[in-house]
């Protein structure tokens, strides 16, 4: 069940409650692709940094170990020790980036695994099945990520194709559901809207899917080369005509300052790779912009990487101490830096549902912003 509790313009402040626990939004989910957060980082880890929903991939588990032995293991929860919610993505996204040489029919694609070339078919009910099999809290829509320079007339079929492979996923997602061994017949599922930069598809496709009454409504196809300011468009045309009573999830972004522009735009669940990429390349965010902890500069700096920050690293670690890690190739260098930017994220994200209650969220955000964008010369 989803409930607003309150709005601040368009930015809401929601309530989704699951059969794992509650989530508050807006949230950023923690991307744990191949259900392990990158960087060293256990689930013990993310509790302590305030983690609501870890995010898992579909296709990557269905490649490895397969979803057949996750169901054998008692499915995600069980496997890595996780009883708070996850997010399973639908395996499109990667279908359409990753694998090779691929064919798409009305039944679904036919692809190459990346791992070993292997042929593997996956459609609508495919992954849902495996959805099913991995037991997550929230299960995503297969649809089609079409280049976002796509011309128009391939946008308007594939997003046709992708609004009739949102209705037998629901069919599918149905039937499992009401199977006797199902690991969470309660799964949940959201849909995806696409449409690229077109507005006009975008929103009649929107309007055709909220009429499917789901669970929840990504906004697909996004931060994949457009500029931001296009993003933003987008945002501003499609999200009115999403269903308010329902999550509303911006796929695969981003910046913080992306997130924050896109929860002024009615979004409340995000997900993004940059907190723990950043961090494994030794990028760590402050409220005064993102530090790179090889600069020589902080050869010789105690401080922690933000001061007052409650992480894990800057509870415990310095700069200094940081960059050496980094420097010598210490794993526990990236560890650190992964778990400061991925608490930084979820801090965050508690500012800005904190902010919506108040109802000063513009104002909020605007100090944010300009804070992030001083120079990091500047830094103190
Ligand atoms: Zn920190």
């Amino acid at each position: 069940m989803y409930e607003i509790i309150k709005t601040d313009g368009m930015a809401k402040r929601g309530r989704l409650t699951t059969v794992h626990g509650t989530i508050e939004t807006p949230v950023f989910m923690n991307v744990g692709t191949v259900a392990a957060i990158k960087g060293a980082v256990s689930t013990e880890d993310l509790r302590t940094i305030g983690t609501q929903v870890e995010l898992s991939n579909t296709y990557h588990l269905h490649v490895r170990p397969g979803d057949e032995i996750v169901r054998k293991l008692g499915g995600l929860h069980k496997f890595m020790n996780w009883d708070r919610p996850i997010l399973t993505d639908s395996g499109g996204f990667q279908v359409f980036s990753l694998a090779g040489l691929r064919k798409i029919k009305e039944e679904g694609v036919h692809f190459h695994s990346h791992i070993d070339g292997k042929k593997i078919f996956m459609g609508p009910e495919e992954s849902m099945q495996i959805q099913s099999n991995l037991a997550s809290t929230i299960a995503m829509a297969f649809d089609e990520c079409p280049s976002s320079v796509a011309d128009k007339t391939y946008m308007e079929n594939s997003v046709a194709r992708t609004t009739r492979w949102l209705k037998r996923c629901q069919t599918e997602m149905k039937r499992l559901n009401s199977l006797p061994h199902t690991l969470n017949p309660e799964q949940l599922l959201f849909g995806i809207n696409q449409g690229g930069i077109y507005e006009d598809i975008r929103i009649a496709h929107a309007q055709q899917i909220a009429e499917l009454n789901l669970d929840g409504y990504a906004v697909g196809g996004l931060a994949v080369g457009e500029s931001h300011e296009e993003m933003y468009r987008i945002l501003d045309a499609v999200v009115p005509y999403l269903p308010k009573d329902k999550p509303t999830y911006l796929m695969g972004v981003g910046t913080p300052a992306n997130i924050l522009e896109a929860v002024d735009r009615g979004v409340d669940f995000f997900d993004c790779v940059y907190p723990t990429r950043n961090g494994r390349h030794g990028h760590v965010y402050t409220n005064r912009g993102k530090l790179n902890l090889f600069n020589a500069k902080y050869e010789l700096d105690s401080r922690p990487i933000e001061e007052n920050c409650q992480c894990p690293a800057c509870q415990s670690y310095s700069r200094a101490y940081i960059r050496h890690l980094l420097k010598a190739k210490e794993m526990l260098g990236m560890r650190l830096c992964v778990l400061h930017n991925l608490y930084f994220y979820n801090h965050m994200m508690e500012e800005i549902r904190g902010a919506i209650e108040a109802g000063n969220y513009k104002e909020y955000k605007k100090e944010k912003l300009t804070g992030m964008m001083r120079q990091n010369e500047k830094q103190p």
